[in-house]
């Protein structure tokens, strides 16, 4: 009747544990006890969780501290070191460096993942390439989404369109751009906007990547999500702009997305090491407090891996989220609550998906070495177990203490 029963795991918001039973990649019942004979695995009363889902992700640059000398640790170098590690990028390398981000996500408990990969003339196709044999490759554990992306400017080097076309053509999921690095950054957007829209496709920005309230690229993003009825499709990643506005223009600019149906998606990782750069003391967090904005459409996620954007990195979700909580101060029950969804249900709707326990739905599921998903966040618990559509997808142990004898 089921191919797997899973036995007593820990659902969130649910009184008591449960069984689940799997059926042909789905959840086909879930009850205090399932009376029928399969094949089981025990959850031993942890907590079992939808995959969790990574938003905002780059593969294609990850992994390359080896190649670059930080010295500023600052936002233009990033770009630039990047830029010029770009050339040597080959579809072999990417895809091995891809790899390695990938199997630690898995094993993190990551089994959705959007990831931007650079097309324009230093990387060519290449590392697009590479994206999608990841993508073939690892759909047994993650379901990879390929955002084709603009990362050095657009209107000032026309070539890199079409190269976003191409991709378009070959396979991406979605376009993206990023204004900031545009002498044109209305254009850039409007530009990414048409590509969107011709391939039917959602669309992405890299925005408001500074603390200066004053410039801003978020009312023009705005305004086309909602002039070209794309309400529910858009994305922004960073505006770490947003942290530096006082409470009143936060509380407008939540409306704001909230009306358009924007999706934010805060990177506390590069935020906190790139923002503030000028400061000699007091350094500003640049994280936007998502938590707090409510309605909007928030999630968390990894950014970069062990690059100059962000020489650090594991791929963790649940260590990301408890970073986040940490630095934007979230403490309470309902407060851990939000948190936890801005990796898993939240997440996984910006990137139009669902993310949910439910009869029915398919069997993605997670467990953590935490009672509840409260505690896996606060202790930015350990994955012990993932299943992908009912199979299982990874295992790993528990700690344990050798005292002597
Ligand atoms: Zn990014």
């Amino acid at each position: 009747m089921f191919d797997l029963i899973l036995r007593g795991a820990q659902l969130d918001g649910a009184e008591g544990l449960r069984d689940l039973g799997l059926k042909d990649g789905r959840i086909a019942a879930i009850e205090p006890h399932l009376a029928a004979a399969a094949p089981e695995s025990q959850a031993h009363g942890l907590f079992l969780s939808p995959g969790l889902c990574d938003a905002h992700v780059h593969l294609d640059k990850a992994c390359i501290l080896d190649r670059c000398t930080l010295c500023e640790g600052t936002l233009a170098e990033a770009v630039r070191l990047t830029a010029a590690a770009k050339p040597g990028f080959t579809e072999e390398d990417v895809h091995a460096r891809g790899r390695r981000v990938l199997e630690q996500a898995v094993l993190h408990g990551t089994q959705r993942m959007r990831s931007f990969v650079e097309v324009d003339p230093r990387a060519g196709l290449r590392s697009f390439a590479a994206l999608l044999r990841l993508k073939a490759e690892f759909a047994w554990a993650i379901d990879l989404q390929i955002c084709a992306f603009a990362q050095e400017g657009l209107t000032q080097e026309m070539a890199t369109f079409d190269l976003l076309e191409e991709a378009c053509r070959q396979g991406a999921d979605m376009v993206g751009g990023c204004p900031y690095t545009d002498p044109d950054p209305a254009r850039h957007v409007a530009l990414i906007f048409d590509l969107a829209e011709r391939h039917g496709m959602r669309a992405d920005f890299h925005l408001d990547f500074d603390l200066d309230p004053g410039v801003t690229s978020l009312p023009e993003v705005l305004r086309q999500t909602t002039a070209r009825g794309m309400q529910g499709q858009v994305s922004i990643g960073h505006a770490t702009r947003l942290s530096a506005l006082p409470p009143a223009e936060l509380a407008q600019a939540a409306e704001a997305l909230r009306e358009a149906g924007v999706a934010l998606t805060v990177l506390p990782a590069t935020d906190l090491f790139l923002m503030g750069r000028g400061a000699d003391r007091l350094v500003p967090r640049g994280v936007v407090p998502a938590h707090r904005l409510e309605g909007v459409a928030a999630s968390l996620a990894t950014n970069n891996v062990l690059n100059p954007f962000t020489p650090y990195g594991d791929a963790s979700l649940m260590r990301m989220a408890n970073l986040y909580a940490n630095v934007a101060q979230a403490a309470s029950a309902a407060e851990m609550a939000r948190v936890y969804r801005m990796i898993a249900q939240d997440a996984a709707a910006a990137m139009g998906a669902r993310a949910e326990i439910a009869v029915g739905a398919p069997a993605d599921l997670v467990l953590f070495d935490a009672p509840s998903a409260e505690a896996a966040l606060r202790q930015a618990s350990p994955a012990l177990a993932g299943w992908k559509a009912g199979r299982p997808s990874f295992r790993r142990p528990r700690g344990e203490l050798l005292p002597p004898s």
